[in-house]
């Protein structure tokens, strides 16, 4: 007869998003059974190679994935988890699902891309690349990973073994995140540990507000802005209304960079609210982007997944998608006939920092007409072709040519898919007591520390912020 009890241990190990921002993945361990919480791909440019890396653990031997939403950071890595032998299920909300299959599919045709490009580049220089050009996955890898896919509802659990129960929660970043909540159980004992992935804000368009607990064990926590407080959001459609009356009565075009998920369908929503107040005259809106049309129909496909303003507009047929105006463009033959069409218009077009994409044209045919204004409405990181535009740069080389920038460069401030510091910690003070130990993961270095500084200074609780590949026993 035991004499005590065994103390029960969970493993956890940071295998990605560690003192970085993109790469999220993190593996639990509890009594033989191996749950990855995110597989996400690396997207600093600093840490890309990771991403060709042998898994750190045999994909084969985990159990299941739990999928937090469809950003590439999250689930980009998942063609390759299954093309290494992972067989288990896919637990994600079913708008996460079939955001991420049409993500994923964009994913592999770029990899695709860029390995042919690559191949021809270093043919030309007489080279040879470690990676012998194949690309990282392909569309068969990725269409492999689809009867994966297993639909969980919000507020709703499944088993994966007797050890781990599995129950997600409304993140309110993006349509279908999710807050992932790991009950882990050994000898009658149990512990709770919260998965954020990435926490929305409150009071932001079509998404609800992210669901809030009360108790946790351990709680793992991103922090993009765990070091920044953002502006108040009521600026942005004061900001947006005086950009479009201005150019409209140049006779310019407004033309909109634009992430395919959550931030186009943000800017239908604006521009809805402000044609219904009547305070921005009614032009034609082109979203010229498959992948945001493609996802815009994941959107009207989940109206229970909205917030009551945006579920009111819906059941009063004044859907931000149906705009009047609105046109979805599919063909490259349609997305260049838009430039012939004379007159105001708006044109959203990925991607979001024009790194690629259809917008670089619609900017390379505007960008020498001082009527037209190109509206910058996320951030653009350094090295971007974006980030050049809003640093105020007048002479940019853009699709192979010197131009020079004539149009307005305008930017919208507020719009923000995840919590700042403030928010982050007022969403952790809901838990009626302190959590045995809080990880901050998903930041810059500099941001997660700040923020894990600011919470123990605000709550005194035990915080770490892990290191890439850090393994940690939770007891
Ligand atoms: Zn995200
Ligand atoms: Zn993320």
């Amino acid at each position: 007869m035991a004499w005590f009890k065994k103390q029960m241990k969970v493993h956890l190990s940071f295998l990605g998003a560690a003192r970085n921002v993109t790469g999220s993945r993190h593996l639990i361990e509890v009594d033989g059974t191996k749950v990855l919480v995110d597989c996400g791909l690396y997207q600093e440019r600093q840490f890309k190679d990771r991403n060709w890396d042998p898994f750190p653990v045999n994909p084969a031997e985990i159990d299941a994935l739990l999928l937090t939403h469809a950003h590439l950071d999250h689930c980009g890595l998942i063609p390759k988890l299954v093309k290494e032998g992972f067989k288990g299920k896919i637990y994600c909300t079913d708008a996460t699902a079939e955001i991420a299959k049409i993500i994923l599919l964009d994913s592999a045709h770029i990899q695709e891309e860029d390995a042919a490009y690559k191949k021809k580049r270093h043919e030309k220089q007489g080279k040879t690349s470690p990676h012998a050009y194949e690309p990282l996955y392909t569309t068969e890898d990725v269409e492999a990973c689809f009867p994966l896919f297993a639909p969980l509802d919000y507020k709703s659990c499944v088993k994966i073994s007797d050890s781990i129960e599995v129950c997600l929660y409304d993140a309110g970043h993006v349509l279908g995140s999710a807050i992932i909540k790991v009950t882990a159980s050994e000898d009658h004992q149990k512990r709770i540990m919260l998965f954020t992935g990435d926490i929305g804000r409150p009071d932001r368009p079509i998404v609800c507000d992210p669901d809030s607990f009360e108790q946790a064990d351990y709680v793992i926590i991103e922090s993009t802005y765990g070091d920044r407080v953002h502006q108040p959001t009521a600026d942005i459609k004061d900001t947006f209304a005086e950009i479009i009356n201005k150019t409209y009565e140049r006779g310019g075009k407004i033309i909109i960079p634009s992430f395919a998920l959550e931030r186009s369908q943000e800017v239908l929503y604006y521009l809805n609210e402000l044609l219904r107040e009547e305070r921005i005259p009614q032009m034609k809106v082109f979203l010229d982007s498959p992948m945001a049309t493609r996802i815009t129909k994941v959107f009207k496909k989940h109206p229970e997944m909205f917030d009551s303003q945006m579920r009111e507009l819906v059941m009063n047929h004044e859907s931000p998608f149906i705009l009047p105006g609105l046109q979805f463009t599919e063909s490259t033959n349609e997305s260049k006939a838009i430039n012939e069409i004379k007159g105001p218009m708006i044109i959203i077009a990925g991607s979001g920092m024009c790194t690629g994409g259809r917008i670089k044209h619609h900017i390379a045919n505007n960008i020498n007409d001082p009527n037209s204004t190109i509206v910058f409405v996320g951030y653009q990181a350094v090295g971007t072709l974006g980030r050049r535009f809003v640093n105020g740069e007048k002479e940019i080389r853009i699709l192979g040519e010197e131009r020079r920038v004539q149009a307005e460069v305008a930017r919208i401030h507020g719009f923000s898919a995840h919590a700042d510091k403030v928010e982050l910690l007022n969403w952790l003070k809901e838990l009626k007591s302190p959590p045995r130990r809080v990880f901050v993961v998903h930041g810059e270095e500099n941001a997660a520390i700040a923020f894990g500084d600011y919470l123990k200074e605000e709550t005194s609780w035990d915080v770490l912020v892990p290191e890439y590949n850090e393994k940690v026993v939770l007891d």
